[in-house]
C-alpha cells in the first residue's frame, strides 16, 4: 500500500494533528512485509509531518502515570523467544525532555512522573520502525495506571487533546481483541465467534461516533469478557477515542482478526483514509 496503487490518503483536516490507534499484533511485526506491515508504513508517509509522537503503549502498564522524560530512552525486548534480529534491533529516535515536562505540567494536579528508568517497548518500535524507519521523529511514551478505571483513561486522552494543535501525533498501540489463551500461531486461523462479535461491536460504535459503549465496553458481556480478558491491550484505544474530536472524520481499517484471538483493528481520527476499490 506504500506505492499508492491500493490506498489513498487525503488530509482533511487542518491545524491539528490525526489521532492514531493501531492494532500491533505479535513483535514479529517489525521485520515482516504484509497488509499490516504497509498500512503503518503508508500511514507514516502520508500523516502530516509530527514534532513529535506520544504513544501509549499495552506494554507500559503499571501503577502511576509515567512519561519517558530521558534525551535518549532505550529500546526494550519485552518478550521471550523470538528471533535474535529483533532482540538486536534498536529504534534510533530520541526522546524529548521538555514535552515529557510540557506534558507534566499540562496534566496537573494529576501526578505524572518523569520516567528515566523506561524506554521504547515493543507496542511502540515494532509499529514505528514501519511508520517512521528512520527515527527521526522524537518519541515519548505514556504509562497507563493499571489502577484506574477505563472512564478515568478516557478522561487523560481528552486531557491530551491539546497536544494536537502542537504538532503532536497521539498513538495509541494496543489490540481491541487480544486473548492469549486462544491464540493460534498455526496458518489455518478460524474466527473465535465472541472475536468477531467484540470486533463488530467496537466498529459500529467507533463508526457511530458513539463513545460510551467503548468506554463502558463491559456492557458487550461475554464477548469482552473473553476479548478483553485483561484491559492493558484495550485502553490504548480510550485515549485516542479522547484526544478525538466530533468534527474529525473517522476511518477504520485493518479490521481482521489474526492468530484467532488478535483483533487488528486500527482507527484514524482526522485523517481521512480512503480504500480504493
Ligand atoms: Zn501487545
Amino acid at each position: 500500500m506504500s506505492d499508492g496503487k491500493n490506498t489513498s490518503m487525503h488530509n482533511l483536516t487542518s491545524d491539528q494533528m490525526p489521532v492514531v490507534f493501531i492494532g500491533h499484533g505479535s513483535p514479529m511485526a517489525a521485520f515482516e512485509d504484509n497488509v499490516f506491515t504497509r498500512t503503518w508504513a503508508a500511514l507514516g508517509q502520508t500523516l502530516p509531518r509530527p514534532k513529535a509522537i506520544l504513544c501509549v503503549s499495552a506494554h507500559w502498564y503499571v501503577h502511576g502515570a509515567r512519561i519517558t522524560a530521558m534525551q535518549q530512552p532505550r529500546t526494550i525486548h519485552d518478550f521471550q523467544g523470538f528471533p535474535d534480529v529483533l532482540y538486536q534491533y534498536h529504534y534510533p529516535a530520541s526522546g524529548e525532555p521538555l514535552l515529557a515536562q510540557r506534558i507534566v505540567e499540562l496534566l496537573k494536579p494529576m501526578e505524572v512522573i518523569a520516567d528515566q528508568e523506561w524506554g521504547f517497548d515493543h507496542g511502540s518500535w515494532t509499529l514505528l520502525k514501519h511508520m517512521y524507519p528512520l527515527g527521526d521523529v522524537p518519541l515519548l511514551q505514556l504509562s497507563i495506571d493499571r489502577s484506574k478505571p477505563a472512564d478515568w483513561h478516557y478522561e487523560l486522552g481528552r486531557r491530551l487533546a491539546v497536544l494536537r494543535t502542537e504538532g503532536v501525533l497521539i498513538l495509541g498501540s494496543g489490540n481491541i481483541v487480544h486473548n492469549l489463551r486462544y491464540l493460534q500461531w498455526s496458518e489455518a486461523a478460524k474466527t473465535l465467534p465472541w472475536a468477531r462479535e467484540f470486533d463488530q461491536y467496537v466498529r459500529a460504535a467507533l463508526e457511530r461516533g458513539d463513545h460510551q459503549p467503548l468506554v463502558s465496553y463491559q456492557q458487550a458481556g461475554e464477548a469482552a469478557r473473553l476479548s478483553v480478558p485483561t484491559p492493558d491491550h484495550y485502553l490504548p484505544l480510550l485515549y485516542v477515542l479522547g484526544a478525538s474530536k466530533a468534527r474529525d472524520s473517522v476511518s477504520v481499517l485493518l479490521d481482521e482478526i489474526v492468530m484467532d484471538s488478535i483483533s487488528m483493528m486500527s482507527v484514524v481520527y482526522g485523517h481521512a483514509v480512503v480504500p480504493s476499490a
